[in-house]
């Protein structure tokens, strides 16, 4: 696979995590530490940035609904990097294989005959289940998980995200947040019951992370709109006393 490679440097494509700095992979910040240039996501929080000591740092925000730069041109930027330095970090949120359109740079860059290689990090379902301390395979409620996005990008197939939350026992949908009542409508429509619980997390490991709970029929009341930070829906039995807790809640201040 090496024949041919040009005299390059390798790009890292990194998980940043959630936004915890110290939820970093040892690996991830040694190699930020290392780094020549990073090529990081709007998402990655300062504090993370700031373990690439030495590093040239290039927002190549991609967020929702915000101006993002085109991944052709992101591409780009990569290999020209790797044709001038010698440690070119591509830095995502979470975990680089998860929503986070590895595929397309990898592709691209082995064509390329530039030397890649991927760093775990922590993805935010995981994050959210920390925060909430209930796990995503809870024993006796839940034995599959899902990863869904109902997010479909211009000119891909239709997702069957809805598919895959109907078969799982818990689904993590991420990207979710701005669809809040497409997304229980569309559930609700294919056979999900209104009564499924349902949380609500956002900023998972950051000092302002916030969770709500409640059940599908009432999901978009959990997504209030203006609220900043990065947001995953977790639905499910396994959060049928997370549900609960928040309903007294609202009965007993009533
Ligand atoms: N590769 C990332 C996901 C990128 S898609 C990962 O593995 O986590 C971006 C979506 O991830 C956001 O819209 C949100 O749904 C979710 N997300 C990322 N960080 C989050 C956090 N700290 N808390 C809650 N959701 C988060």
């Amino acid at each position: 696979m090496t024949r041919g490679t040009v005299e390059a440097g390798i790009v890292y494509l990194v998980g940043a995590g959630p936004g915890a700095a110290d939820l970093l992979t040892l690996r991830a910040a040694r190699l930020l530490g290392e780094a020549d240039i990073v090529f990081h996501d709007a998402l990655v929080p300062k504090a993370i940035l700031a373990c690439a000591t030495k590093a040239k740092l290039v927002a190549v925000g991609k967020r929702s609904g915000r101006l993002s730069t085109a991944q052709t041109f992101i591409n780009k930027q990569l290999l020209d990097a790797a044709k001038r330095h010698r440690i070119v970090i591509r830095l995502k949120g979470g975990d680089p294989m998860l929503f986070g359109r590895a595929h397309e740079e990898i592709a691209f860059l082995r064509r390329c005959r530039i030397r890649v290689e991927v760093v775990p990090g922590i993805t935010a379902a995981l994050a959210a289940a920390a925060e909430l301390q209930v796990s995503l395979t809870r024993r006796g409620a839940a034995r599959s998980v899902t990863f869904v996005t109902p997010r479909v990008g211009d000119g891909e197939a239709p997702s069957s995200w809805l598919e895959a939350v109907l078969a799982a026992d818990t689904a993590a949908i991420y990207m979710g947040a701005s669809d809040g009542a497409r997304i229980a409508d569309a559930l609700i429509a294919a056979g999900k019951p209104p009564s499924t619980p349902v949380v609500v997390v956002q900023s998972a490991s950051l000092p302002e992370a916030t969770q709500l709970a409640g059940t599908l029929g009432s999901l978009s009341s959990l997504l209030p709109a203006g609220r900043d930070g990065p947001t995953i829906i977790l639905l499910g039995e396994a959060y049928r006393e997370l549900a609960v807790a928040v309903v007294r809640k609202a009965t007993h201040a009533a």
